[in-house]
């Protein structure tokens, strides 16, 4: 659909038939005008010298009679053979300053009066520096054989002047709109591709002019667009990388990268309805490091961290990727087993309890020793996630008092 490429040619195509056109019909009609012209005022000038000779011979030009006489006098005759020769059948009329016709060549009577005014560019004629009388010339002038061919000639060198002028025109005319739609088209696909999402375009430039200076625009437009774009997206990522992060910070617990109090009660509430609903065991624990007071009293705050840091280390490898643990508070963690029976929880938390008990805690400080108590509870008739906590918590309670590093569950009801 090159429709401008079709409305340059045909403009080209009409301007120069109309050019053609004009050349070919107004050249020789001037041409014409002017031989014409030429030929009238040479026949004037021929009779107004022949008029002065006669009026200087005889003196004055009085009467009709000199008229007569005029026409006899070999100046007049001159004049027809003139007009002969140039086969100019014109016809020319002299009057006085009152009108009185002298000479007619244009069916007036000798002595009638013409009005001076009616009459087309009459000339004057002077002799002697004075305005003896008046002529004025008309004339249907034929063309001579030689002239008619010389017109004729250039007639045809016209057409044919034209006709090369056209042909050599037409194709650098196609050849032009070409390269202009060449441009706009690279540039309206380019557009259109950016509308369709793929922002990177870039158009080639194939001119100085106002489509190159516009190709050239949109180049260096894209250019900004598509860099303006890739900070907007590294911006995109820094902030939702943050987001991430920030999310990360406010549901982990700084010291053990544990989740917080606060994301356990909202997973763990989460985890206790599915399981109500799907009735499925879930298993709550809550344990405690036994006496942590004295291993902050006894070594330092800072043995104190490392050892709640390798403890969340060793509870977060002991269970499952889909069970929730969390730091409770202090030296106090929570879990939250789903699908986990009591038994099977009893058993996992003991052998995580081992893995405390046992880890070779004398590397992080001499002759330091670790062992964490828990409490289980996994009743089915409790359906709270705060309940289900205070039965831990009471088991753990429980640890403690029968002599701490050990699990106990709180059995069915
Ligand atoms: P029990 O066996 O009965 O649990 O005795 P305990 O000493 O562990 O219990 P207690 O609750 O008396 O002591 C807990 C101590 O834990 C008190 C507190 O100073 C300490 N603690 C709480 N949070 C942190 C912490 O983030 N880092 C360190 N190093 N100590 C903490
Ligand atoms: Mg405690
Ligand atoms: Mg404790």
């Amino acid at each position: 659909m090159n429709t401008i490429k079709i409305k340059f040619i045909a403009a080209l195509t009409l301007v120069s038939l109309l050019v053609g056109a004009i050349v070919l019909i107004l050249t020789p009609y001037m041409v014409k005008h002017e031989i014409v012209e030429n030929a009238l005022e040479h026949r004037s000038n021929t009779f107004e010298k022949s008029i002065k000779h006669f009026i200087e011979e005889h003196g004055s030009w009085g009467s009709a009679g000199d008229a007569v006489a005029f026409a006899n006098s070999a100046d007049f005759r001159l004049v027809e053979e003139v007009s002969d020769i140039n086969q100019i059948p014109i016809k020319v009329t002299v009057f006085d300053q009152n009108g009185h016709v002298l000479h007619s060549g244009s069916g007036f009577t000798i002595g009638s009066r013409v009005d001076i005014g009616s009459m087309e560019d009459p000339e004057e004629i002077y002799v002697r520096d004075e305005v003896v009388a008046y002529m004025a010339a008309t004339g249907d002038v034929q063309l001579s054989p030689w002239e008619k061919a010389y017109l004729h000639t250039l007639e045809e060198t016209l057409f044919f002047s034209v006709l090369m002028a056209i042909i050599t025109i037409l194709p650098f005319g196609i050849w032009h709109g070409s390269r202009l739609v060449y441009s706009l088209k690279h540039l309206t696909r380019a557009v259109n591709s950016m509308a369709e999402g793929k922002l990177q375009q870039q158009v080639p430039i194939n001119s100085g002019d106002e489509v190159g200076v516009l190709a050239q625009a949109f180049n260096s437009m894209n250019q900004q667009l598509v860099s303006a774009y890739k900070e907007l997206e590294t911006s995109r990522n820094l902030i939702a990388d943050q987001a991430e992060k920030l999310k990360e910070l406010s549901i982990r617990d700084e010291l053990t990268g544990l989740y917080n109090r606060r994301f356990f009660n909202e997973e763990g509430a989460t985890l206790m309805a599915s399981s109500v609903r799907y009735n499925q065991p879930l298993s709550i624990v809550l344990g405690d490091v036994d006496h942590f007071k004295k291993i902050n009293d006894n070594y330092s705050h800072a043995t104190g961290d490392a050892v709640l840091k390798q403890v969340s280390k060793i509870l977060q490898q002991g269970v499952r990727a889909s069970d929730l643990v969390a730091r409770f508070g202090g030296e106090e963690m929570v879990l939250a087993l789903p699908n986990t029976s009591l038994p099977e929880a009893t058993e996992m938390i003991d052998r995580i309890r081992a893995a405390i008990a046992d880890y070779p805690w004398s590397d992080v400080a001499e002759g330091l020793s670790v062992t964490m108590s828990f409490g289980v509870s996994a009743d089915e008739s409790v359906q709270s996630l705060e309940r289900r906590l205070d039965l831990a918590d009471t088991e753990l309670y429980r640890a403690k008092r029968e002599g701490r590093n050990r699990v106990c569950a709180c059995e069915p009801a």
